[in-house]
């Protein structure tokens, strides 16, 4: 399946100069989100994963299917102020300022096999805080997997050391 068929590109969102990959005309189609889901169930398999994490809200779409595909947990990274228990947090910069992002401090237990999954690699910055946070509960991060990758953003930079699966690059 050419993945990339079911992307749609959106000049100027969400503001000028940014050309956004909207990936809903993936997910709104029953053959490319379980193919694609599957994509990233076949790169998990070897790797005795324990649980997936994903930060909100597009690393939901794509992690929970596989999550149940693999009978395995997931844990929800948030925004500051959304998770209703007890949280650990990092700053991670974004292109003006800053952001929050949490998880719950009990989510993951030390020594657990985790994988990351989100939507899309841009400059690495939300999943760079996303690890920051598994691996102070603990974890071990085992992968990182994504739809796409915006290659000239260099993200992956900020993952050396850490295996990365993308479906589809820019
Ligand atoms: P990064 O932190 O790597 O710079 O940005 C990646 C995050 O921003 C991801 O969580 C992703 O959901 C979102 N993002 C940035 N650009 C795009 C885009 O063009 N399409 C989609 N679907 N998400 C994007």
């Amino acid at each position: 399946m050419n993945f990339k068929d079911y992307i749609t590109i959106v000049p100027d969102w969400p503001k000028p100069g940014i050309t956004f990959k909207d990936i809903s005309t993936l997910m709104d189609n029953g053959d490319a989100y379980r193919a694609a889901t599957d994509e990233i169930v076949k790169y998990a398999n070897d790797k005795q994963v324990d649980i997936i994490v994903g930060p909100e809200a597009r690393g939901f779409i794509v992690g929970c299917p596989v999550a149940y595909a693999l009978g395995i947990g997931f844990a929800p990274v948030r925004k500051e102020g959304k998770l209703p228990r007890e949280v650990i947090k990092v700053d991670y910069g974004l292109e003006y300022g800053k952001d929050v992002l949490t998880i719950h401090k009990d989510a993951i237990k030390p020594g657990q096999r985790v994988l990351i999954t989100d939507d899309l690699l841009a400059t690495g910055g939300t999943i760079e805080a996303t690890i920051k946070l598994v691996e102070e509960l603990g974890g071990i991060v085992v992968g990182a997997a994504f739809l796409i990758e915006l290659s000239y953003l260099d993200g992956r930079d900020k993952l050396d050391g850490y295996d990365v699966f993308t479906l589809m690059t820019y």
